[in-house]
C-alpha cells in the first residue's frame, strides 16, 4: 500500500479498512453484469468486485501510477482505462446497461452525479462514497436546509438511499471531512410531463436565490406565478411540486402565446 504516494490534487484518499470496502461492494446489486469503477486507486474496492464472478469489471483511473499498480497486482482485471472520467465517452464503451461504483474523488463528485443523471437510462444503479455533506444533500427531502439542485434533479429519476457514514480515520491520508456511502437506483419515471431542460432551468433558478420567494427568483420565467407557489421558497417544494410548477409555467406561457 505504501508504494504509491497519494496525490492531493487528484482527491486521493485511499480506503484502508477492508470491512468497509467489502460492505461498499456488497451494497451493489447484480442485475447488470457490466460495472464501472471510477477512481480505483490501488484497488481496495476492485479486489472485491473481482471476487464476484457475475460481474464484468471495468475501471477508469486518471493517475498513471495507480494504473501501473493495478496492472501489476490484478492480472485478471481486463478493462483498465487510463483516463479522466469526466472526459471519457463512457456510454460508447458499453453495449448496454452498466452500473457505477467508487470511492469517488471528492472534488469531482457533483460532476460525476450530473454525468450519471445524463446517462440515467444506461445506469440502473450507482453506489458511491462521497463527502458526507454531499451524500446528505443528495438524499435530502424538501424542508431540509441542505435540499438543493442535485437533490431535486437526481430524485426526479432515482431512488436514493443514504447507506452509512464513514469516519476520516479509515483513509490514508485521512480527509478533513467525514464520508458517506449512498446508493442511487433508477426509478420508473421514464419522462417528465414537462420539458426536462426547462425543469432543470427552473430548479436551478429557484435554488440560485434560495432565500427569495419563488415569485422573485422565477420572475424571468413567469410574471405571475401560480398562487400556491408564489410565496414559497425552493426548499419547501417537493420534487413533485417542482415538476408541477414547471408544467404550470409552461401552460401559462402557451396560453399567452
Ligand atoms: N478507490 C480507491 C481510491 C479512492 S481516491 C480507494 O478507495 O482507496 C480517488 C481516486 O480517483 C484516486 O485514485 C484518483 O487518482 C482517482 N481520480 C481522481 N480524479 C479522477 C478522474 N477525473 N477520473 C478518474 N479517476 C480519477
Amino acid at each position: 500500500m505504501s508504494l504509491v504516494k497519494p496525490k492531493k490534487v487528484l482527491g486521493q484518499h485511499f480506503l484502508t479498512d477492508q470491512n468497509i470496502a467489502r460492505k461498499i461492494v456488497d451494497s451493489l446489486g447484480s442485475e447488470v453484469p457490466d460495472i464501472l469503477e471510477i477512481g480505483p486507486g490501488m484497488g481496495v474496492l476492485t479486489q472485491y468486485l473481482l471476487q464476484r464472478s457475475e460481474l464484468n469489471v471495468h475501471v477508469i483511473e486518471i493517475d498513471r501510477e495507480s494504473v501501473e499498480y493495478l496492472q501489476q497486482h490484478f492480472p485478471t482485471l481486463q478493462h483498465i482505462w487510463s483516463e479522466d472520467f469526466l472526459k471519457a465517452d463512457i456510454a460508447a464503451r458499453f453495449s448496454g446497461k452498466f452500473n457505477v461504483i467508487g470511492n469517488f474523488p471528492y472534488n469531482i463528485s457533483s460532476q460525476i452525479f450530473f454525468r450519471v443523471l445524463a446517462l440515467r437510462n444506461r445506469i440502473p444503479e450507482t453506489v458511491g462514497m462521497v463527502q458526507k455533506e454531499v451524500a446528505e444533500r443528495i438524499a435530502a427531502s424538501h424542508g431540509s436546509k441542505v435540499y438543493g439542485i442535485l437533490s431535486v434533479l437526481l430524485q426526479a429519476f432515482f431512488d436514493i438511499e443514504y447507506l452509512f457514514t464513514v469516519s476520516e480515520g479509515v483513509f490514508n491520508p485521512p480527509p478533513k471531512v467525514k464520508s458517506a456511502v449512498i446508493r442511487l437506483k433508477r426509478n420508473n419515471v421514464e419522462a417528465l410531463p414537462c420539458d426536462e431542460d426547462f425543469f432543470v432551468q427552473v430548479v436551478k433558478a429557484a435554488f440560485n436565490q434560495r432565500r427569495k420567494m419563488l415569485r422573485n427568483s422565477l420572475k424571468d420565467f413567469c410574471d405571475s406565478l401560480p398562487a400556491e407557489f408564489a410565496e414559497k421558497r425552493p426548499e419547501q417544494l417537493s420534487v413533485g411540486d417542482f415538476i408541477s410548477l414547471t408544467c404550470q409555467i409552461e401552460n401559462l406561457k402557451k396560453n399567452k402565446a
